[in-house]
Order: C-alpha cells, then structure tokens, then sequence
C-alpha cells in the first residue's frame, strides 16, 4: 500500500509513525494510506517556511507573480490527472472535478496580479513637504487548513494569493483525498517556487493543534465544518494569529409563485445534486412560496430526478458519484430517517441506492423531501448529501424570515421573474453570498466569497480583494526630508493642518 506524505522543504517527507487508510469511495476499496503528521514533523515545516522567508520577502512581485505564470500553465496540462486523482479519493465526476480545478486556476489567475494587488495608497503633500502612504507587508509563515469537498479550489483559493504577497505557507488538507491537493503543491515547485515557501503536512487534529499554538505561525485561513471553524477561530485567536474560518452552510432557493418552474427545476437539479451534495454552497432548502407553487415544484422535480445517474466517478455519463465515506453515507441516510421519523413526506428516496458493479461504493441516491418544517433535525443540521427539501409558505417574508433565523448565511437564491421582489431580498436577507435566478452564487476569482452568522468566523472572507487584505498587513508611513537642520521649534499639541 502506498503511503502520501508531506511536502517540506522542496522534499517528500514520510514520517510513518501514525497512517490513516484512504478510501476510493467508488468501490470501498482502500489502497493507499495517508501519513498522519506528529507535532514534530509539523514544526519541521513551519522551520522550513520561516527560513526560506526573509529571501521571498525580498522577491519582487513581478518575479513571485512569474512563477504563478508557469503553475497556471502546469495545472492546465495536468488537468486530467488532477481530476482522476479527485476522482479516485472523493468520488467526484470528470467533468465536475475538472470544474473545481478550473475554478481554481482562476484565483491562480487573479494572483498573477500581483504587483498591481500589492501597489499602495499615496498622498503627496498631507502637509508642508510631507508625503504619506500606506503599503502592504507579507505576514510572514502562514497556514492553511482545508475541507476534502474541494480538494484542489479551496487550497487554490488561499497559498496562490499569499504566496504572491510574500509569505511563505503551510498547507493541512483533508485527511480524506489529499493526493490531488499534494500533487498540485509539487507542481508549484516544478514552476519554480524555492524550496520552504510552500509546505504540505498531511494529518489530523495533532498537525491542526500545532499551528494553531506555534508563535511563528502568524495567520490561518480555514475552510470546513461550523463547529472546526469556531474551534480553530478561538484557538488561534486566542494565540495571536489573524484568522479566517469558513464554516458550514445550509442555502436556502425561494421559489417564487411567478418562477419559471421548468427553469427552476433544471436549475435546482445540479445546485442541490451535483457533488452528491457535498458543496458548502449545495442548494438544500427550496422554501415555495404558496402550495400552487410548491406543487408545481415537487411534481416536476420527481419527474425529473428519474433521470439522474448516480455512480462511479469515472463514467462521464454520471451525473454525481458517491459520498465521501460509508459513516457519511449512513449520517445521510439518518437525516433522511428522521425527516419521514418527525412527519416529513419522503417523495424521492435515495436510501438503499445500488451501483451495479460497484455494490461496496458510498452511495445514497438522489432524496427529494417534502413538508419539512423548521423544528426537524434535518432542516436544522447541515446534511452535505444528495437530499433537496422543500418548505412550504405562504409569503416571500415568511420565506425571508425562515431564511434570516437559520444560523447559517453562507448561500441562497431567488427564482421569481418580478425583479422588485429580487431587489428587496437582495437587500434584506442575512446571508452572504446572493443569487438572483442563480443558484450556486459563488463570487467568481476577483470577488471575495464568505457567508454570514455562523458561516465565516472573522472579518475577511475568502480570495478577491479580501484575500490580499488577509496575507498582508498595512503599514502608513509619514515622511519629511528637511534640508538642513532644525525649521520649527518643538511641538507638543497634536499635529494638525489647520
Ligand atoms: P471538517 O471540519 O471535518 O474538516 C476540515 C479540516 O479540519 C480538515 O483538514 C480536518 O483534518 C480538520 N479537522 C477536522 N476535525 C478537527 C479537529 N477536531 N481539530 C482540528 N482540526 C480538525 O470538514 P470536512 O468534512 O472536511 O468538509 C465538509 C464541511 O466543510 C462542510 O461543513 C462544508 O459546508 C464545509 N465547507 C465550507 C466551505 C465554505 O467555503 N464555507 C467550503 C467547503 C466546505
């Protein structure tokens, strides 16, 4: 059985003291294990980082930018193997897994900017013969902690952009399918990048414990579950560091009675089915407006769900695979028990799903539920699965209230074609990232993505303008050259122009 290590210093590291089985969730198989980091190995790395940089801060842009050039060139002819990677250890279709990497080459994209990202603010003459400007410093070791849905974005989504703004970074994927995640930080090497900039610990809580307490480790940028991202939010908080931590989700679509229901439908499909549901911003709640509407919608969705395919990654026909794992699949199925359990009406059942030729895979067919009500523990709880449930009100406030009390914002959408209404939830509703007939609102490489309430911990979201915000710290400087001497007498009340 093959082992995956850690990227140090330019160099695969095994340590073998602790491993952990990798599935291919298509066939149950396990064929690979997964070094699991000691605390020791970790703080090998964070040395590794903290060396290499005083030389990278020192790198000009342009020159940290040109090797982001190169590795954008070098995930584009290496795009099939990434996808088959993710494929083997999530689970993820081709087409999809291709998407995510795409979606990630595109903040690759934005951080090739970086000597315009990094240009400063500057006002000449704030008084007599002063200058002052504001210009935005590397951190210094940074660190990275990500979720196995997104294998290759999400990392995507944090070192290109804090590598470009001149820290060095430290990488923990997911235990779960970190292959791809490895194998993209080699090639960041292959493009030029010098040893220690970029590290990959794999590992668990021990590896996570120790660069959220270590003092050279100054920021963290973490993506997964509500109640991680809280715990890694107070923990290196209350150790010194800036952090960023995205949390769980539960998006909520409101189907307006005047939506375009066959479009609603088409659209719903993939936002709620496409990953098996395993997306932060998966579309899990259609809220109807009116029973017509939630008819309708109940109706044409069974209709079409008969369509869906469920199986292996690599069938391009597929319209999503398996699940991550066989304990995530049976938390799936017990959703799916306790919404019939508390009086929910189970429409499409995707329990007891089989895979001809692929019976030990993890799979749960596409579940469509309807007459679910805020009190269930299936509306509350995030379920990461292939399971769309519909709520039933009366009004869009009602719909907005429900959505609003719901402690996640992360995503939601409106199908209606009355462009009032969908100016008023635009405006009102507490969540952080909004669709208007678009149902994986995902702010594209030059945006910012972040949800709110329990959904990010922190001030900055993700990527875009922010992520340069988040791997830089702002330094004002104030500047007056006198010619010769002493020109004023000492001051001793506050400076001022007036
Ligand atoms: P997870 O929280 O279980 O794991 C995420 C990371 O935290 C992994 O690297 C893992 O090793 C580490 N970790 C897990 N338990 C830990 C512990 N006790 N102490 C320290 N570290 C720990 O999440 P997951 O199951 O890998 O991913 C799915 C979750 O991620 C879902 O809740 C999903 O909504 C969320 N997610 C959110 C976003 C977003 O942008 N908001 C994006 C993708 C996924």
């Amino acid at each position: 059985m093959s082992t995956v290590g850690h990227l140090i210093n330019g160099q695969i590291v095994n340590d073998k003291n602790r491993t952990q089985p990798i599935f291919n969730p298509s066939t149950g198989d396990s064929t690979r294990q997964v070094a699991l980091a000691s605390k020791a190995t970790v703080e090998q790395a964070i040395a590794a980082a903290q060396a290499a940089y005083p030389a990278w801060r020192a790198t000009p842009p342009i020159k940290r930018a040109r090797i982001m050039f190169r590795f954008k060139e070098l995930l584009e002819q290496n795009a099939d193997h990434i996808a088959q990677l993710i494929g083997e250890e999530y689970g993820k279709i081709q087409h999809d897994a291709l998407g995510e990497l795409q979606r990630g080459i595109e903040n690759v994209e934005y951080a090739c900017g970086a000597p315009e990202l990094l240009k400063g603010e500057h006002s000449a003459n704030v008084g007599p013969g002063i200058d002052a400007w504001s210009e935005f410093q590397p951190l210094g070791v940074v660190a990275g902690i990500t979720p196995f849905n997104f294998p290759a974005m999400v990392p995507l989504w944090m070192y290109p952009m804090a590598i470009v703004c001149g820290n060095c970074f430290i990488l923990k994927p997911s235990e779960r399918d970190p292959s791809s995640t490895l194998f993209i930080a080699q090639l960041l090497q292959q493009a030029g990048l010098p040893d220690g900039v970029m590290n990959v610990v794999n590992g668990d809580k021990e590896a996570v414990d120790t660069l959220l307490r270590d003092p050279r480790v100054q920021a963290v940028s973490f993506v997964g579950s509500t109640p991680i991202a809280e715990y890694i939010y107070t923990t290196a908080s209350a150790h010194g560091k800036r952090c960023q931590a995205l949390g769980g989700a539960k998006n909520h679509a409101i189907v307006m009675p005047d939506a375009d229901m066959d479009n609603t439908v088409n659209q719903l499909l993939g936002a709620a089915f496409g990953s098996s549901g395993e997306r932060c911003m998966a579309l899990s709640v259609a809220v109807a407006v009116g029973d017509a509407a939630a008819d309708a919608l109940v109706a044409k969705m069974a209709e079409a769900m008969k369509a869906l395919k469920v199986g292996a990654y690599n069938v391009p026909s597929n319209d999503f695979g398996p699940v991550i794992t066989a304990q995530h699949r049976d938390k799936i199925v017990g959703y799916i028990d306790s919404a019939e359990k508390q009086g929910a009406r189970i429409v499409v059942d995707g329990r007891n799903q089989v895979v001809n030729g692929h019976e030990n895979g993890f799979f749960v067919g596409g579940t469509l539920i309807d007459r679910v009500t805020p009190e269930m523990t299936s509306y509350q709880e995030e379920i990461f699965g292939p399971v769309l449930q519909v709520v039933r009100v009366k009004t869009m406030q009602e719909a907005m209230d429900l959505i609003n009390a719901h402690e996640y914002g992360n995503g939601t959408c409106i199908f209606t074609r009355d462009g009032e209404a969908a100016r008023y939830f635009t405006d009102h509703i507490m969540v952080g990232m909004v669709g208007i007939n678009v149902p994986l609102p995902v702010p594209v490489a030059y945006h910012s993505f972040g949800g709110w309430k329990r959904s990010l911990f922190g001030d900055l979201h993700a990527y875009g303008p922010d992520g340069v915000r988040f791997y830089t710290r702002r330094k004002a400087i104030t500047q007056r050259w006198p010619s010769a001497g002493v020109r004023e007498g000492a001051v001793f009340s506050m400076p001022t122009m007036k």
